[in-house]
């Protein structure tokens, strides 16, 4: 290691923020030092960010493609690979800071691993934190990790939330764009194909993600995120739709003062927040120009055609289980979507199902949130079957 330059690992290397991540590292090679790179089958991706960064290690979840990836590294000195295990290996690898950007709740254990080394574990994949909020929060706490949220919000309230002084919040309010249906009807949402669904207006992102910005399940996730992050009641954030995405959200004191984060929608700003922090960096993007913007717009989201709101602020509020069967069922719901084996609306229809018949006790350790998830996603599965039968 070379003295003075940050360690860095990237789970979830080739993906929208792995890569967002990788650019901005990548242009500091004197701050920073890759200790592993991991992906899930992009070897060509996950190759070529390995030899740039002369990472130390490069990890392929899906095990099929060790062989291409080991080929593609051959005569490089880079440690190569594959498997589930390989990725919470690489997770524990002790890196100074670790990103975390795999999707899904496949990323839980690695990010666990990552924890456990009591480095810096940087937050983009908000999945975990619905489903496990507790257990990671008190490992970070054990292992004395440092979280920082990497999720443009989380980070915008990061930014603005006088940690020190909790109880003169007011409010936290949480902005979203609406996603690209804010303007639909709902029979034009329930024809919606994958290619309008992932077509984000002022982001750009993985598919799954994508999806949930345009079901506002995004938003909902990010409602449980922000109420396990940041200690106000979760009646206490409210959701405002802001079409623009250049007011991340805010935090309202009770002196009336709200503070707001403002920036490009571009992931690479609160990536470099992250980074930095406590310290700021620069960034390659040009300044936000506010003339050119114009206007800023703010209205209430639409309960009727966005239910997946509803749906995850009740599993807030029941607590337990229910984010982790919430998320499991919108993971596979969504994925089913994007194979073109349901309809739009039936996503939200299918997680309201699945947390009608699904209410299993409160899961304490980590195993026992494996167990709700893998058990909610049976129950979404055959909830699937019997809509599409
Ligand atoms: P993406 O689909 O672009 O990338 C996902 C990454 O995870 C890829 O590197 C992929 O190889 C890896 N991966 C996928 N399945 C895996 C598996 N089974 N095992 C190991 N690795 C696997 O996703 P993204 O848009 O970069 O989002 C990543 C996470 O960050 C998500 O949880 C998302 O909600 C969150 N997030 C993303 C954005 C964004 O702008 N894209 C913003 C905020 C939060
Ligand atoms: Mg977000």
């Amino acid at each position: 290691m070379t003295a003075g330059r940050k360690t860095v690992t990237i789970l979830g290397a080739t993906g929208s923020v792995g890569t967002s991540t990788l650019d901005l590292i990548e242009r500091q090679p004197e701050a920073f030092e890759i200790i592993a790179l991991t992906a899930n089958s992009d070897v060509a991706g996950l190759a070529s960010a390995a030899r740039r960064t002369r990472a130390r290690r490069a990890v392929i979840a899906d095990e099929q493609h060790l062989g291409a990836l080991r080929a593609a590294l051959a005569g490089s000195g880079i440690e190569v690979a594959g498997g589930a295990q390989a990725v919470c290996e690489a997770a524990a690898m002790g890196a100074d800071w670790t990103m975390a950007a795999i999707v899904g709740c496949t990323g839980l254990s690695p990010v666990m691993a990552a924890v456990e080394q009591g480095g810096t574990v940087v937050l983009a994949n908000k999945e975990p934190l619905v489903s496990a909020g507790e257990v990671i929060l008190a490992a970070a706490q054990r292992h004395g990790a440092t979280l920082l949220p990497a999720d443009s919000e989380h980070n915008a309230i990061f930014q603005c939330f006088d940690f020190d002084r909790p109880e003169r919040v007011r409010r936290i309010i949480l902005t979203g764009s609406g996603g690209p249906f804010r303007d639909w009807s709902r029979a034009a949402m329930q024809a919606a194909s994958p290619e309008q669904a992932v077509a984000h207006p002022n982001w750009s992102m993985g598919a799954k993600i994508s999806v949930d910005s345009a079901t506002m399940m995004n938003k909902g996730l990010e409602l449980i995120e922000a109420a396990r992050l940041f200690p106000v009641p979760a009646e206490r954030i409210e959701i405002v739709i802001h079409r623009q995405s250049i007011i991340h959200s805010i935090v309202d004191y009770v002196d009336g003062s709200m503070l707001a984060q403002l920036g490009i929608s571009d992931m690479r700003v609160p990536i470099a927040h992250t980074l930095a922090w406590p310290d700021r960096q620069a960034t390659p993007m040009p300044p936000l120009d506010l003339v050119a913007v114009g206007r800023l717009d703010f209205e209430a989201p639409d309960p009727d055609r966005f239910p997946a709101l509803h749906l995850a602020r009740a599993a807030l509020s029941d607590g337990g289980a229910r984010p982790a069967v919430l998320n499991a069922a919108n993971e596979v719901a969504v994925a089913a979507f994007l194979a073109r084996r349901i309809g739009f609306l039936d996503i939200a229809a299918i997680v309201a199902d699945v947390l009608d018949r699904f209410d299993p006790p409160p899961p304490a350790t980590l195993e026992e949130v494996f167990a709700v998830d893998s058990e909610a996603r049976r129950w979404t599965a055959q909830a699937m079957e019997v809509l599409t039968a």
